[in-house]
């Protein structure tokens, strides 16, 4: 891009700002009835055009699987969007506090008000719910939206952008498209509040481009989320849960099973268990409708790079459909499960993102905890066993984002808990009350009464002022 156009594109972006924060100060915080009356039209709307979701992201894609789209974004969206609003009447009020009996009969509480602006960065994995879900907490915050989504996913992207000028104003909602160049200029606009979706790379230059203008961020970020399976699981119903996670979307999911932890010797029977599940789930291999592609050549070559590099450091590949890899259209890869894997191999080191698992042993849980805590803090962690000694040290002495029991990916979907990460998975939450928040400045006010006690407290001092002393050292 020459300088002229990134030039253009600053000061069509500042423009955009510039109106929707004038608007904000012009208007001030919207109502109930608005909040709830702009959540109301998008959830309408998103049902309503669920066949051009569903064709959009499969454009992008190649191919995805149109129950993977309702399930895991259109489902999340109208979840959240409900949950909003049957919740956002009681947030939206003032919150009493408690105040010291001297200061009594005045009043302390808190106001949530919403920030102005907010910039929303958004991945391609999920491309409408990772757009969306942000977009509906802002709102129903109170807030104004800029968006931009990801330039990996044209035709959501493309639809996002039609959708949203058709509900709401250029000055309460903007779409923004382009690439890394525009998401660079995006995050060094002067918002009242940055959420970014993305790679934990990208998060780091996110934040330093915000620090600027010191705009508080939410990053959402991924990493190398754990399966455990500790002792006495179900190996089965673990075995299963953990295929399901991994493979819907492809692997390309920020809390799919990153890597699995066996006890060393229930690995083969983990392994076959693996392979039935992954059967079970995809009869037909690579031809199942359900089976979705890998987004686009590079990520193919990145993950077949990751396999090869694993087995050339001595990891034996068990590939999951008949025929293998050649045998699969140009974007799909089958899934493979890695063993005798080691610190050493890529796999192990990076965020896989991809249909790959690998199978890491280990002989007690302190061992397991150990390679947990050896990386990053994790997005999530998945435990599998009874309640017992290893559950309850895998989750003292683990720190992730969010945690599921005996299952994968199911806390996502919770709408009352919060989401988010921690440390190398990212910071701040959205879902729950605490998006609310998250989107909302915590404002505490003091009332003082006509009546109070505070004179005492000022010259001229006098004994009556000791004795008041005396009393709030006590
Ligand atoms: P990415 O970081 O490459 O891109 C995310 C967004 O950032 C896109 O809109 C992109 O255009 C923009 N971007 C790219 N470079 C930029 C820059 N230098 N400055 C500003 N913006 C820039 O991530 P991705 O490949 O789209 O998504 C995959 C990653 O996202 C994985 O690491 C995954 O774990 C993570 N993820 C996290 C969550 C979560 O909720 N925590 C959800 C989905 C994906």
């Amino acid at each position: 891009m020459t300088a002229h156009v990134l030039l253009k594109d600053e000061f069509l972006l500042s423009g955009i700002l510039e109106r929707q924060r004038a608007a904000f100060l012009r208007e001030g915080a919207p109502g109930l009835a608005e909040r709830t009356a702009d959540l109301t039209k998008l959830k309408r709307a998103v049902l309503a055009q669920k066949r051009a979701i569903e064709e959009a992201i499969n454009a992008d894609f190649g191919h995805r699987s149109a129950y993977e789209t309702r399930i895991m974004e259109l489902a999340p969206v109208v979840q959240t969007i409900n949950y909003l609003r049957r919740n956002l009447k009681k947030w939206m009020r003032p919150e009493r506090r408690r105040i010291a009996i001297h200061f009594v009969p005045a009043r302390s509480y808190v106001v949530h008000q919403p920030l102005g602006v907010v910039g929303i960065i958004s991945p391609w994995n999920y491309p409408l719910s990772l757009a969306l879900m942000p977009l509906a907490t802002a709102l129903a915050a109170g807030n104004r939206v800029m968006l931009k989504p990801s330039e990996l996913a044209p035709a959501t992207t493309a639809f996002l952008k039609r959708l949203l000028a058709d509900l709401y104003s250029e000055e309460k909602v903007s779409v923004v498209t382009g690439g890394a160049e525009i998401g660079a200029m995006f995050a060094s606009l002067p918002f009242d509040h940055l959420a970014f979706t993305g790679s934990t790379s990208v998060g780091r230059s996110i934040m330093k481009k915000a620090a600027d203008n010191l705009v508080p961020v939410t990053l959402e970020l991924g990493g190398k989320s754990p399966g455990i399976i500790g002792p006495g699981a179900d190996l089965d119903a673990a075995s299963m849960s953990i295929a399901y996670g991994k493979l819907a979307n492809a692997g390309q999911t920020c809390i799919a099973p990153d890597y699995v932890l066996v006890q060393r010797d229930q690995a083969d029977a983990f392994l076959s268990g693996y392979k039935d599940a992954v059967a079970k789930l995809y009869p037909d291999g690579a031809r199942n409708e359900n089976y979705t592609s890998i987004i686009n050549a590079r990520h193919m070559t990145r993950l077949r790079d990751l396999v090869e590099d694993a087995k050339k450091k001595g990891a034996h590949a068990v590939e999951m459909f008949p025929g293998g890899l050649a045998r699969i259209g140009a974007q799909k890869l089958a899934p493979i499960a890695l063993t005798d894997v080691s610190d050493d191999m890529a796999v192990m080191q990076e965020e896989i993102f991809g249909p790959i698992l690998p199978i890491v042993t280990y002989t007690d849980i302190d061992d397991a905890i150990a390679v947990v805590n050896d990386r990053g803090r994790p997005l999530a962690l998945y435990y599998f066993g009874s309640a017992g000694e290893a559950r309850r040290k895998v989750l003292e002495r683990t720190t992730s984002g969010n945690v599921t029991i005996n299952d994968t990916l199911m806390h996502y979907v919770q709408a009352d808990l919060p989401f988010g990460g921690v440390g190398a998975s990212g910071m701040g939450a959205y879902h729950g009350i605490e998006g609310f928040k998250s989107f909302s400045h915590a404002k505490g006010i003091f009332e003082q009464a006509r009546w109070n006690l505070g004179g005492l407290l000022r010259p001229p001092f006098n004994r009556i002022t000791d004795i008041s002393i005396r009393y709030l050292f006590w």
